[in-house]
């Protein structure tokens, strides 16, 4: 199964905690570094307690998106523009 953010061909897919996407193993580590990573497990967490199995999670951050088919955005990421100023 390709990975369904950065479409590798990565054999190993695991699921996300932003949402419902099944991600390969790059993609992981990207997500277990975030800062917002452990509330969206939490949240998952008490989501399943509640009785919600198909919680979708918390909305996956803009900034562990993968855009491929914008570059201005990638580079944004990359070298962390500013679009305020
Ligand atoms: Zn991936």
């Amino acid at each position: 199964m390709n990975c369904q953010r950065c479409h590798s061909t990565d054999k190993i897919t695991t699921g996300s905690y932003f949402n419902t996407e099944m991600i390969c193993m790059k993609c992981k580590v990207r997500e277990e570094n975030h800062k917002m990573y452990d509330m969206a497990k939490k949240e998952e967490v008490k989501q399943v307690r509640a009785g919600n199995y198909n919680f979708e999670g918390i909305g996956l951050p803009n900034d562990l998106k993968i855009h491929q088919d914008s570059e201005d955005d990638a580079c944004d990421m990359l070298y962390g523009v500013d679009n305020n100023q």
